[in-house]
């Protein structure tokens, strides 16, 4: 696992654990660097998980035409997490976590 220069996943919370441990399995199924572009750091949306360290941002300008299979294969590794495909990055993020631990 990399994490790209500036990102930050200091205070990621502990629930995201399981969503490292399938990336990196699934980018090494696809002979890819499993990057981190974003943590708790940068500008996102008022109500983004990403401020409150539920969420992560992951490479994907290394996966060129591997990127399809990859983003199934994390579907299918990741159950109970968003994982969304963007424009440029898969967002990945655990609401339900976040909703257990805050909005009780
Ligand atoms: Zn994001």
């Amino acid at each position: 696992m990399q994490i790209k220069s500036g990102a930050t996943i200091v205070n990621l919370n502990p629930s995201m654990r399981p969503a490292l441990i399938g990336c990196q399995k699934v980018f090494n199924k696809h002979d890819t660097n499993f990057v981190i572009t974003c943590g708790l750091d940068g500008a996102h949306s008022a109500g983004s998980l990403h401020y409150y360290g539920f969420a992560i941002d992951v490479r994907t300008r290394d996966l060129g035409n591997k990127l399809q299979d990859c983003y199934q294969d994390l579907l299918n590794e990741l159950p109970g997490f968003d994982v969304v495909l963007e424009r440029n990055h898969i967002h990945i993020e655990n609401e339900i976590a976040f909703k257990e631990q805050w909005c009780k």
